[in-house]
């Protein structure tokens, strides 16, 4: 038995087969955890290039887990916490006011759960339709939002919801699964400690035994399936012993990125001209995004004590601020094209203050094209960015506190994930989420089956999918083999 891929999907597959099956892990990359990577930036400075919040707290294994390691960042009174919103032109606007844009977002976001809810998923509806409409109409019919943050409102909300479903465009995102969407229940956003993933990585990594079951470095590149002995053929490419490898198996569990099989589905499977035809379909049409963030550190605070992020309201249409020759002359040696530069400044708008550390730690999150644009340019001219205009709109100097360290993350380039995670497209329904994790049963058997966060019909884009798909995969290779 094999599994392909070493991230959270795939290690969970892993920690239940353990005591039972015999199996070995195949992992193109160089470390397990896949698309949660912990990083030590500096001494007692951790940080989440992938996933870092845990989302829910009731009814939820990687919750439980992650409490029983002593790891989630302890219930933080959060009540004096604020946001700090500022506008392109240099205004400070009260937070209630952000509060109270919020629950109008919430209510149309409501509204649409009730009138979509039942909706025949094959008839998409785009949330570009819908929800910027509602939300504008309700802006403009409240007494307490000043008429010229309207559309700076719409453009942040807008977003930070693209950033929450990594889709690029909001056009692109089908009203009607999106509002099936199962959301993980209680606090959505659980922060973890100084460490952040890497304990829940390495607790599912103590499960598997130390005999040789990991492969790390290896590419699987091929599968091939013999009717005549109902066996597998795996072919890949292992680095380490610098050569091509087969081998044969009766099962796999199959765990890799969506982004990953819309570009290799085809040359991997090319021999299994029948489950090319059950799944090509749901790859394509299925949306897979990148989401990016940038790591901003300092050594002296320059946002208010209270605050839990910064917020960015772009109220000019076209965002100009006075660059410092330092930055000029950076976007000129990497011949940087304005328009591109232009789409990664307007795509600025909300940094997080990293909660788990007492280091000033600022994260910068960009989705969209500016996010795959950002990771052509080098990480210390995409920080100086990300520093110059956080500045311009507090309007303090920029020389005053001065970056001491960037790290930002390259989810799209990275050949094994090609992007950051999965969301109902325009163009695909139910339908495509259930063939994508169908397992190919020739002769009624399961021989390949499929995990991973994008296989998970109610909360695809979570770790907690990941984690319940592997362990279900494994089981019913179990079951199979018993
Ligand atoms: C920027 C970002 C922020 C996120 N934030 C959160 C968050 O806060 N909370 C949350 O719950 N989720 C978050 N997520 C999503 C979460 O990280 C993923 O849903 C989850 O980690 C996916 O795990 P997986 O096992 O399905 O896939 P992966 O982690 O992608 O694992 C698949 C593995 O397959 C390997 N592989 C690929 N090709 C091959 C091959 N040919 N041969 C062998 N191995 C191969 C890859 O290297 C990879 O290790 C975030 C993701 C990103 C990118």
């Amino acid at each position: 038995m094999i599994i392909v891929g070493g991230g959270v999907a795939g290690l969970s597959a892993a920690k239940v087969l353990a005591k039972k099956v015999d199996f070995v892990l195949i992992e193109a990359q160089n470390y397990l955890g896949g698309r949660i990577l912990t990083i030590d930036a500096a001494p007692n400075l951790t940080i989440d290039m992938g996933a870092q919040y845990v989302h829910g707290d009731k009814k939820n294994t990687v919750y439980d887990i992650c409490e029983e390691l002593g790891i989630l960042l302890s219930d933080n009174d959060d009540s004096d916490e604020d946001d700090d919103v500022v506008t392109s032109d240099g205004k400070r606007i009260d937070s209630d006011l952000l509060e109270k844009a919020n629950d109008f977002w919430e209510r149309v976001r409501e509204k649409a759960e009730d009138e979509f809810e039942d909706r025949d998923s094959s008839t998409p509806v785009s949330f570009g339709d819908y929800v910027p409409k509602q939300f504008r109409q309700r802006l403009q019919s409240s007494s307490s939002i000043p008429k010229d943050l309207i559309e700076p409102l719409i453009d942040y909300f807008v977003k930070l919801e693209l950033t929450e479903t990594s889709c690029a465009s909001i056009n692109d995102l089908n009203l009607v699964e999106y509002v099936a969407y199962e959301d993980l229940q209680g606090e959505y956003e659980n922060d973890l400690k100084n460490g952040g993933y890497r304990p829940f990585i390495n607790y599912l990594k103590s499960f598997i035994p130390n005999d040789n079951r990991v492969r790390l470095n290896c590419e699987v590149l091929r599968v091939k399936y013999r009717h005549e002995d109902q066996k597998l053929l795996v072919e890949m490419n292992c680095l380490v012993e610098q050569r091509r490898k087969q081998m044969i198996c009766d099962h796999i569990i199959w765990t890799t990125s969506l982004g990953h099989l819309k570009k290799h589905f085809h040359e991997i499977f090319a021999e299994i001209p029948d489950l090319i035809q059950q799944k090509q379909n749901a790859i394509a049409n299925l949306g897979f995004g990148t989401v990016n963030k940038v790591f901003l550190v300092y050594k002296k605070k320059f946002w208010s004590k209270k605050a839990s992020s910064i917020v960015l309201l772009h109220t000019n249409r076209q965002f100009q601020f006075e660059m410092s020759d330092q930055l000029r002359e950076q976007l000129q040696n990497e011949r940087v094209d304005p328009v591109v530069f232009d789409e990664i400044v307007r795509m600025l708008f909300h940094y997080d203050v990293l909660p788990s550390t007492d280091i000033p730690v600022l994260i910068c999150w960009f989705v969209g094209p500016a996010a795959i644009m950002m990771e052509k340019l080098s990480e210390q001219l995409v920080g100086q960015i990300c520093h110059e205009v956080v500045c311009s709109f507090l309007r303090i100097s920029w020389q005053k506190y001065p970056l001491d360290q960037v790290v930002r993350s390259t989810w799209n380039s990275n050949p094994y994930v090609r992007g950051s995670y999965s969301y109902y497209s325009i163009h695909s329904n139910k339908n495509d989420g259930k063939q994508l994790r169908a397992a190919f049963a020739p002769e009624g058997v399961p021989r390949i089956l499929w995990a991973g966060e994008a296989t998970h019909p109610g909360y695809y884009s979570t770790v907690n999918a990941a984690h319940e798909t592997g362990i279900a995969a494994a089981k019913k290779v179990i079951a199979e083999i018993d």
